[in-house]
């Protein structure tokens, strides 16, 4: 698509979200992003096949060399950005843990609810 293309089609869905208003309101000013044209894309999220995720979530889940590995992909249901921040809440509370902070670990995963998953 054009760039007018884009930004028509984007303005059209909008539209139909919210109305008319948007045409009223819409200042003809935008910030157009299309991943399709971004050199440095390369791929949206981790989408393992058959036998990956058990071949490599152990690794990701190791506290190794002073690493902690954390993003959507070293999470068990990757691929959204709930994963990214879950694999940040088991990254911090890792590193807590290791550098034994254990009750700011605990209060971590309080304060974020996550004391169902994040076992500590
Ligand atoms: C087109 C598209 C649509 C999506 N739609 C949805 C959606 O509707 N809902 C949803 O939940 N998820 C969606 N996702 C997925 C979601 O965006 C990702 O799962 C999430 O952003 C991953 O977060 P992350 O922090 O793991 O990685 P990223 O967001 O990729 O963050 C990694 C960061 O590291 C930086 N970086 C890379 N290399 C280096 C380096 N060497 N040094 C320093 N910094 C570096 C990058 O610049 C980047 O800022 C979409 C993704 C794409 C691409």
């Amino acid at each position: 698509m054009s760039k007018q293309e884009h930004v028509a089609r984007v303005l059209e869905y909008i539209q139909e979200l919210h109305g008319f208003i948007v045409l009223e309101q819409y200042t003809g000013n935008y910030a157009r992003k299309c991943w399709n044209l971004d050199p440095a894309a390369g791929a949206a999220w981790a989408d393992p096949s058959a036998g990956q995720r058990t071949l490599f979530i152990p690794s990701y889940l190791k506290y190794a060399q002073g690493l902690v590995h954390m993003g959507e992909h070293t999470d068990i249901k990757q691929s959204w950005i709930s994963s990214a921040l879950h694999s940040a809440l088991r990254g911090v509370a890792m590193l807590l843990v290791e550098h034994g902070y254990i009750s700011e670990a605990r209060q971590l995963a309080r304060h974020w609810n996550a004391t169902s998953w994040l076992w500590i």
